[in-house]
């Protein structure tokens, strides 16, 4: 890796006075703290409800901090990266380059450095074990089958190559000792089957209590055997530092708050769920793996996250790196491709608003089909020319609005996979609709020239209303 791999491309050199990249939860309250971004609610909260509907009502405003909750002695925090400015300044970039920077992480990973002493296992806890007594876990939406652990960081290993996996999965407390685990058809359910084939337990390891990069990196779009920490030391611009679980091979972030060890059962499925999903319905309760915990280790005074389901730190951390796993895929065949966008308006998963500087009739369409072909998730796309703004919905929709004929513009796909998350499909099997809301190419010159007046956009709103009065009487006496 050399140096100039680790470089932002805007061309601002780290240490150049250039914001760094934020590196530890506590790092970044602090600065979410000095931006008025963070609200400490009052202490002892209950963990049943209570704790999510503070944490709901603030999302996306305020990142929440509760003290004692419960009178337990270890706080919960909640809402860290709910807004997409915040990510990018924890990225030390301006928001235009977030996708960018991202991008370049995931294709330039940094390989962790291990240390042997590590904040994350100041206290260790092992067998017998009571998790309910060790940790804060809250209980968030009426229907959810009991506490979660929602916001962890689960860490797998290849039990071929050794290579680590790193995602977040739900897990639900259902015994002292046990969590019963949402294992999707990815890389750590690979992993998981090929233990169980062998009639082996597989280790795991969940971090509970991380930096905001990794977090994100955590949600990367990469092959498997792509160890995701390593995209975090390329996000942090640093090799991350790692240390050995006191139960497994696993190595965790050695700056973590709470690790907790364990390992999934071969052949044992439990029931989990119901739980409060991205989509704002629950998911399903099914049987599920088994996870027995072994140890928990934490610092001393160790921070508890949750990330309420269905709030806005639940979609961005999902968004972010799909958006930039979109981009990267519809450059490949269009490189007149601006800019992507999963609308909150969709749960940032179901429909992507696409800017295109378009260079052929026609185009509009392939860059739908293009970019269902990217996600099965992808249910809704819009395609629109440069001068709409895709982070604005009301824009996209005046570009439907007066660019866009049905008879004309509509791409339908019949019986497709979908999200088995969207209740109006049949278990994931619907319809995708694309719009090209794009102008003719080559229209008449004023039939779609937007309305423009001249130095509208030289004026400093706030300047001018900093300087005004409102008594008129007197302003026009003199
Ligand atoms: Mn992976």
């Amino acid at each position: 890796m050399n140096k100039h791999e680790l470089q932002p491309k805007s061309g601002r050199v780290p240490g150049d006075n250039a914001p760094q990249p934020v590196r530890t939860l506590r790092d970044w309250l602090d600065h979410l703290a000095a931006r008025d971004r963070l609200a400490v609610v009052k202490p002892n909260v209950g963990l049943k409800f209570e704790l999510s509907a503070y944490a709901k009502r603030l999302d996306g405003q305020r990142a929440t901090v509760f003290p004692k909750p419960d009178g337990h002695p270890i706080p919960v925090v909640s809402g860290l990266v709910s807004n997409r400015g915040w990510i990018a300044e924890a990225m030390g970039v301006e928001p235009a380059e977030l996708l960018p920077r991202f991008q370049e992480a995931a294709l330039n990973p940094v390989p962790w450095q291990e240390v042997k002493q590590a904040p994350a296992q100041e206290i260790v806890h092992r067998a017998p074990l009571d998790l309910a007594k060790i940790l804060p876990l809250p209980t968030h939406n009426e229907h959810d089958g009991g506490p979660y652990i929602a916001a962890g960081l689960m860490i797998v290993r290849n039990p071929k190559t050794g290579k680590q996996n790193v995602s977040i999965h739900r897990c639900q407390l259902t015994g002292p000792n046990r969590l019963g685990v949402l294992v999707l058809p990815r890389h750590t359910f690979v992993f998981q089957r090929m233990a169980e084939e062998a009639g082996a337990p597989l280790d795991a390891a969940i971090v509970i209590g991380i930096d905001p990069l990794t977090l994100l990196a955590s949600q990367a779009i990469v092959p498997i055997d792509h160890d995701e920490l390593e995209i975090a030391g390329a996000l942090q611009h640093r090799p991350l530092p790692v240390v050995k679980c006191v139960a497994s091979d696993i190595r965790v972030p050695a700056e973590a708050e709470i690790v907790v060890e364990g390992r999934f059962l071969p052949n044992v499925r439990e029931p989990e769920g119901p739980f409060g999903e991205f989509p704002q319905y629950y998911g399903e309760r099914a049987p599920r793996e088994v996870m027995e915990i072994v140890a928990v280790t934490h610092r001393k005074d160790a921070i508890f996250h949750t990330i309420v389901g269905g709030g806005l730190e639940h979609q961005l951390l999902g968004a972010i790196p799909k958006e930039a796993t979109l981009l990267t895929h519809l450059r490949r065949n269009f490189p007149n491709v601006l800019d992507v966008h999963l609308s909150p308006g969709g749960v940032m998963r179901f429909h992507l608003f696409v800017k295109i500087r378009k260079t052929q009739e026609g185009q509009g369409k392939n860059v739908i089909l293009g970019a269902f072909a990217g996600s099965f998730d992808l249910k809704h796309v819009i395609v629109v020319d440069e001068d709409v703004d895709i982070h604005n919905p009301t824009e996209v929709e005046w570009a439907v609005a007066t660019r866009f004929q049905a008879d004309r513009d509509l791409v339908i796909v019949p019986d497709s996979q979908g999200s088995k998350l969207d209740p109006s499909n049949r278990d994931g099997v619907g319809a995708k609709m694309g719009i090209d809301a794009t102008k003719p190419f080559k229209a008449p010159e004023m039939v779609f020239k937007r309305i423009h007046v001249p130095g509208e956009e030289m004026i400093d709103v706030a300047e001018v209303l900093k300087r005004s009065g409102s008594d008129w009487r007197a302003a026009l006496k003199s």
